[in-house]
């Protein structure tokens, strides 16, 4: 008998070995019904995991690396066992087609569709789809996959969608409780949709400063898909959304790529139609912003599309929503499901066209201008490069010497001397369209109502001189860098101080217990004038660090920071190195606020600048404990953009007023300003914006509304702001600053403390500004310093620190920490 099943066995396996039979569906291994229970990520990875060993001749996981909290990250590349012995050679063959590698590819007729999911955290279906997806390819929809390579990313955010599910499964009640108002539909702070930093990975992909981008950039890379579609969640009374996107497009995207989408979403629709189930298009979700999960594919040559169902953080396993419907889960799955599917399908009737029309992208001979060329402070372009090659993007140096074209500077027509440090980028490469994306001065908007900013041109984000010509400027390949020289002894070390590297080196140092001066004035010593801001480590301050020459060097060389030897403290040019002028830096304690009211955003952004970037400690406070806290353990205290009207009671407003009085120092970030304009006490006010048409307002049609306030909004441009850059917030600014406004709030000029950086000029560099808002900003406060007693407020109208990607503006922010009011407070 045992015999006979034995044989029964190995006739039917071999003869279904690629049924549905032999493949796990996710019921079997998660052992519920799928969408009656969130799956942790872990069991959607045990699910994947299951199939690849079930079918290991069409499906391959690949980790592609960790994140944050440790989970690991896994594509899995599904398609038929005769694509899959090839899979390399399809690889490589589809970057010669885009001339990203050197070659002709030997066939270019298999479609590559990638799919995203669950990058938001709590948008829970989609890693639920992201199973049944699977199953369903490769029981039901074989034939797709003959001419299809699908790689799937089942969870793009581990640790976000953990967090959701964590915090529902210990929540929600048995049974799930579909009243809206119930504990198990209202997340706490932070909420599930952002990674570890609490940063939203689908605004990272240009600016890659999360694990999980970077490390995705690196396979997208190498893969290049002809689809890309990243899976969402909307508000619970909301249906679905597919493509095709609404405007504004980015001009760059093509006739076909415009075209194709429609089609896409005609399939999408019979399916949804035949269902009767409800969607919409060509409304809210654009495609401008690059950095997004659909733009970015777009502008890399793939179709890049956003999906949206109904559900979010709020839906759990089921939810009554306003329009009196039990939304479920299994019914959001199975909607992100049959979208799915049918774009595969849609890409495996065109995989021969998907391939002709993705080598045409990639021609980018017609393009407006020819070269961008950068030049100035070495540490910023040294961290531009390092962005471009993430995106693969080519660079070299200049050959010429001068070159004209459209100076961002004067925002006109100009032109510059080079030497052979500057950037040249072309815009005929393969990426050629990425580039004019990411460098051109202005983007051009079909709509000004767009769902994110409209200004985020390169050279302003890293300050940066640049010019963009219509002629091929001459270049040749980067000279790679010289090496460090090793320190000799001497009385003493500076260090420039112009960059965020200058601000890393400082931070090693401080961790290091070295005792580092700064200088209030330029000076000059052994034929160097060194200017503002200049580090100076000398020997004498630093008696306590055994070896501390070698020590010294050690750290300059893991930095790759070039030190200058003096050899007296007798400066050519005062100050002397022990002159009142030139101080040590105090080795701050700080402290940011977190939870309650405060931005989650803004909140990570601080937390990810100190742990990953400047590498410096700090203590977070949670905004519930605030009352109880002891200040007198900080120097520095940041309050993230946020609402502080809870947390700042009278009571808790009076102990950090006398915390300051007594020398600490308070950085407050956009929306935490209006904590204290027009406050008691306080300089700082709010500049309402002069409402002069009411009357004419009020006889705009209803339906030109929206469009009409449009005129109010500002919706990320860009500014140039006069510094003053003897100022200690400024040091080692230029006296101009170019800021990325968030939105239209204004401050007035302070008018006792210190107006650092400011507007008097309201032209728009670039981005879409409304005509009211921009007549508001005339004269108002980007950055400033109100002292009281002994210690400062520092406002920063502008968040520097915006998703991490507006490079230039950090040093304001470290300036702010260890320069400004560097009265030492005893701790
Ligand atoms: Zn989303």
């Amino acid at each position: 008998m045992q015999k006979l099943v034995f044989v029964l066995l190995v006739v039917f396996g071999s003869l279904s070995l690629t049924s549905a039979q032999t493949i796990p569906s996710p019921n079997d291994v998660l052992g519920y019904d799928i969408g009656t229970q969130f799956s942790r990520n872990h069991q959607v990875i045990d699910y994947f995991k299951a199939v690849e060993t079930a079918v290991p001749n069409q499906v391959k996981l690949v980790n592609y690396g960790k994140t944050n909290e440790r989970r690991n990250m896994y594509l899995a590349f599904v398609t038929s066992e005769a694509n899959m012995k090839n899979l390399e050679t399809i690889r490589e063959n589809n970057l010669k087609n885009a001339g990203l590698l050197d070659g002709e590819p030997t066939a270019t007729d298999t479609a590559i569709v990638w799919l995203s999911y669950n990058v938001h955290g709590n948008e829970a279906s989609s890693s639920e789809a992201a199973m049944l997806t699977l199953y369903k390819l490769l029981s039901e929809e074989q034939d797709l996959l003959n001419n299809t390579i699908v790689i799937i990313d089942p969870s793009v955010n581990p640790d976000g969608r953990d967090r959701y599910i964590n915090w529902y499964n210990e929540t929600a009640s048995t049974p799930y409780d579909i009243d809206k108002q119930a504990s198990e539909h209202n997340e706490p702070w932070p909420g599930g949709r952002p990674n570890h930093y609490l940063f939203d990975l689908n605004r990272d992909w240009v600016w890659a400063t999360q694990v999980e981008t970077e490390q995705r950039l690196e396979v997208y890379n190498k893969w290049m898909p002809h689809v890309h579609v990243d899976f969402h969640e909307q508000g619970i009374n909301e249906p679905y959304y597919f493509a095709p996107a609404a405007e504004p497009f980015h001009e760059i995207i093509t006739d076909w790529q415009r075209d194709f989408q429609t089609q896409i979403g005609q399939n999408h629709a019979k399916y949804f139609d035949a269902e009767g189930w409800l969607f919409f298009t060509r409304e809210r979700f654009d495609l401008l912003y690059p950095s997004y999960g659909d733009t970015y594919p777009t502008f890399m040559g793939a179709m890049g599309m956003t999906y949206e169902q109904g559900g979010h953080g709020m839906a759990g396993l089921g939810i009554l929503n306003d329009e009196g419907h039990v939304l479920t889960l299994v019914e959001r799955l199975t909607h992100h499901t049959t979208t799915g599917i049918s774009t595969v399908e849609m890409a495996s009737k065109n995989a021969k066209q998907l391939n002709t029309e993705f080598k045409k992208f990639f021609n980018n001979a017609n393009l407006k201008y020819k070269s961008y060329v950068l030049k100035g402070n070495e540490d910023k372009l040294s961290s531009l490069k390092t962005l471009l090659n993430k995106h693969q993007i080519a660079f070299e140096n200049a050959t010429s010497s001068k070159v004209s074209g459209y100076h961002y500077a004067t925002g006109e027509q100009g032109s510059f001397n080079v030497d052979s440090n500057a950037l040249v980028v072309h815009s005929n490469q393969p990426k050629g369209k990425m580039v004019k994306v990411l460098f051109e001065p202005n983007t051009l908007l079909s709509d000004s109502l767009t769902y994110d900013i409209t200004a985020w041109s390169l050279p302003y984000a890293y300050g940066l001189d640049a010019i963009a010509t219509t002629s091929k400027v001459s270049s040749n390949t980067m000279a790679s860098k010289k090496s460090l020289q090793v320190l000799n002894d001497a009385y003493g070390y500076v260090s420039k101080w112009d960059s965020m590297e200058d601000a890393q080196f400082l931070a090693a140092l401080l961790k290091q217990d070295f005792k580092v001066r700064f200088t209030e004035k330029p000076f000059s010593s052994n034929d160097k004038t060194f200017g503002r801001g200049s580090l100076i480590i000398t020997k004498g301050d630093n008696k306590h660090i055994e070896k501390m020459v070698s020590k010294l060097n050690g750290i300059a060389q893991e930095h790759a920071h070039p030190l200058t030897e003096i050899t007296s403290g007798f400066s050519q040019k005062t100050p002397d190195i022990g002159s009142p002028d030139i101080k040590l830096v105090n080795q701050q304690k700080i402290a940011v606020l977190s939870g309650d009211g405060t931005s989650s955003l803004n909140y990570g952004e601080i937390w990810h600048f100190f742990e990953q970037q400047l590498h410096y400690p700090v203590t977070s406070i949670n905004t519930d404990d605030f009352s109880n806290t002891n200040l007198n353990k900080y120097n520095v205290l940041i309050l993230p953009n946020g609402n502080y009207r809870k947390v700042l009671s009278e009571d808790n407003m009076t102990k950090l007023k006398e915390w300051v009085r007594a020398g600490g120092k308070v950085i407050a970030i956009d929306g935490a300003l209006r904590s204290f304009a027009g406050k008691d006490g306080f300089s700082l006010s709010y500049k309402d914006s002069e409402d002069d048409d009411d009357q004419k307002d009020n006889l705009t049609p209803y339906a030109d509304r929206e469009r009409e306030y449009s005129n109010n909004l500002i919706t990320g441009a860009i500014f140039n702001a006069k510094v003053d850059n003897t100022h200690p917030m400024a040091f080692g600014y230029e006296d101009n600053y170019f800021t990325l406004k968030l939105g239209s709030s204004a401050y007035n000029l302070l008018d006792s403390g210190y107006n650092v950086a400011y507007l008097n000029d309201t032209k728009v560099y670039s981005g879409f500004a409304g005509q009211n808002a921009v007549k508001n900003l005339d004269q108002t406060l980007v950055f400033g310093e109100e002292t009281m007693g002994n210690g400062s407020f520092i406002y920063m109208v502008d968040n520097p620190l915006f998703r991490s990607f507006w490079e230039n503006g950090k040093l304001f922010f470290v300036n702010s920490i260890f320069m400004v009011n560097n009265n030492a407070y005893e701790l």
